[in-house]
């Protein structure tokens, strides 16, 4: 299926979004709130979120058509891509109790949940080592310890969280005694949770979190105690397929904006895309775009078969991730000096999309990934 219907809608709301809307948000690092309010209004944000639910139901696909055509669109969506896939964890893994008490809310938006609590700053991408710890004692968890890169905290009312319920020492294996809960921040914001603002590159609204012995009523658990990382590993296949659209999606932009640019920019009485310089960088970024997709829609076949995809999902995201960069800095050298100017645009996204070299997972840990388990070499780390 290809969305055509889908696309032409998300294009004509991000019509309404141009350059100087993100332009002016990435000057003031502000959130895209008016933009973050037309998508949800228009129920893109819950797409995947059942019917019963509220939802539209789509398929995976569906999301990735979305996302993909917000970034084609030179918009940025980032900013709430994970209000369509975090409450994949309550959807999957919660008690028909929790379903029913936070998926229509977060279906008509009136609930966000789109923030996602796993990375710490000193454990990094080695999970297994998380500190922080949710000890239980009655009817609740009392939680302590540090998150980083905690995305759109201030921005969501819920949080998903990882946190140690057994010591990595005492645990059976080193995935085990990991447990997911769901954390109302608004309730926790001043009595135990603290949350940080991290100013980076890009506009992306991500923050540090700090854990002061705050209490999570023990009903939060999601699932099974001990069992928290599988719970989140089955939703990072579908998270990687979705930015690997995005950064399609990117590309794409960044290929029509170089492509337009060389068309009608004139240097020595002709226009540079005569250029094989200038045409050829473009035409080798469209053709690893053009395979990036074949990727992913492939992961998106698996993964909406039920196969495993877990291969595809990780060549996909590192694909699509190297195709977005390829194209991003291809359109700077096409639009030369203007390509800095920040009145383009290029500039940004630029910045914006060299993130998904490193997150959700960096590209190493893709290689390290394939290496192991496709290949069958020996375990590097
Ligand atoms: C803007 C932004 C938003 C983010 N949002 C979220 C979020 O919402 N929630 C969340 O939980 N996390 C989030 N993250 C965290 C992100 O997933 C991590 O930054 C990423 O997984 C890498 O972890 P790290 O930064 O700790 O790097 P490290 O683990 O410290 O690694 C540093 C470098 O070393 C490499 N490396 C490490 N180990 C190996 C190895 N064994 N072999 C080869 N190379 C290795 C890595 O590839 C990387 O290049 C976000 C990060 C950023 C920057």
């Amino acid at each position: 299926m290809t969305y055509d219907d889908i696309r032409a809608s998300v294009r004509k709301l991000c019509e309404g979004f141009p350059g100087e809307y993100w332009r002016k948000l990435d000057r003031e690092m502000a959130y895209p709130s008016e933009f973050v309010r037309a998508l949800t209004e228009s129920g893109f944000l819950a797409a995947l979120i059942p019917e019963e639910y509220g939802g539209v139901g789509l398929p995976l696909s569906g999301a990735a058509a979305i996302l993909e055509e917000i970034q084609a669109s030179g918009g940025n969506g980032a900013s709430c891509h994970a209000q369509m896939y975090v409450m994949g964890t309550v959807l999957r893994h919660g008690s028909a109790v929790q379903k029913q008490k936070y998926l229509p809310g977060v279906a008509c938006g009136k609930t966000r949940l789109q923030a996602f609590g796993v990375t710490e700053p000193t454990s990094g991408t080695d999970t297994t080592s998380i500190m922080t710890f949710a000890r239980r004692e009655g009817d609740h968890y009392v939680i302590n310890g540090q998150k980083v890169w905690t995305s759109r905290a201030e921005h969501s009312d819920l949080m998903i969280l990882l946190a140690r319920t057994t010591l990595k020492e005492k645990a059976a294996k080193r995935t085990d005694g990991m447990s997911v809960f769901i954390v109302d921040m608004r309730e926790a914001r001043g009595n135990g949770l603290t949350i940080r603002p991290i100013r980076t590159m890009m506009n992306h609204a991500t923050t540090e979190i700090f854990f002061d012995n705050l209490k999570v009523p023990a009903e939060n658990l999601i699932g099974e105690e001990g069992k928290g990382f599988r719970y989140v590993l089955s939703g990072m296949n579908a998270e990687r397929i979705l930015i690997a659209a995005e950064c399609v999606g990117d590309a794409r932009w960044f290929i029509e904006k170089a492509s337009t640019y060389a068309k009608s920019r004139e240097v020595f009485g002709r226009p540079i895309g005569q250029n094989q310089g200038v045409q050829f960088p473009i035409a080798k970024s469209y053709a690893n775009m053009r395979a990036a997709d074949l990727m992913v829609k492939e992961a998106l076949r698996k993964f909406e078969a039920g196969e495993d995809c877990g291969a595809e999902a990780n060549m996909a995201k590192m694909l699509a991730a190297d195709a977005s960069f390829e194209a991003a800095n291809v359109a700077i050298q096409t639009y030369g000096g203007f390509g800095f100017a920040e009145e383009y645009d290029i500039e940004r996204k630029f910045r914006e999309t060299r993130l998904y070299q490193v997150a959700p997972i960096s590209t190493n840990l893709i290689l390290s990934y394939l290496a192991e388990h496709v290949l069958g070499l020996p375990r590097s780390y």
